[in-house]
């Protein structure tokens, strides 16, 4: 019984600390748009898990709560800790590999965006610059495929 007050006194306060930190967070990145990523998310739960942690040793100090709730209350802020720090690794490395699809996307877009290159349009009898890809010149009808860039 004596631990169930203890754990309830213990969440009442997480969410009285968590309460204040995240919403100065939000203030001062009023401009920004909020994180809400999943990263984002496991690093504010963190966070809460470290001012418990913090607080809980705190009271045991201050002889507010006894041994074994201590050491119970303790071991599940942990092993809540353990849990998110695993789940925080796991979606570092899936941020990882987002990057590393996204700079192969954009590598293949800026290889595309070079080509064709705009001198295959270039008439090879009259030296008018066709501004798209053409088969005969716009200015004189010379066939552009005869162009030897341009098979
Ligand atoms: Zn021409």
């Amino acid at each position: 019984m004596f631990l169930v007050i203890g754990l309830l006194i213990a969440l009442g306060l997480a969410a009285f600390v968590a309460t204040p930190l995240l919403s100065a967070e939000g203030a001062g990145n009023s401009t920004l748009p909020v994180d809400v990523t999943p990263l984002g998310d496991l690093k504010r739960r963190r966070l809460v898990v470290y001012e418990n942690l913090k607080d809980l040793e705190f009271e045991h100090q201050a002889g507010k709560i006894g041994a074994q709730d201590y050491q119970s209350l303790r071991e599940n802020y942990l092993g809540e800790a353990a849990a998110l720090m695993a789940a925080t690794q796991e979606a570092e490395q899936l941020k990882e590999n987002d990057a590393v699809i996204e700079r192969e996307v954009a590598a293949r877009r800026a290889s595309r965006k070079i080509q064709p290159p705009p001198q295959d349009y270039v008439c090879p009898h009259c030296g008018f610059e066709n501004p798209v890809p053409v088969k005969f010149c716009g200015e004189c009808g010379t066939r552009i495929t005869d162009h030897p860039r341009n098979p």
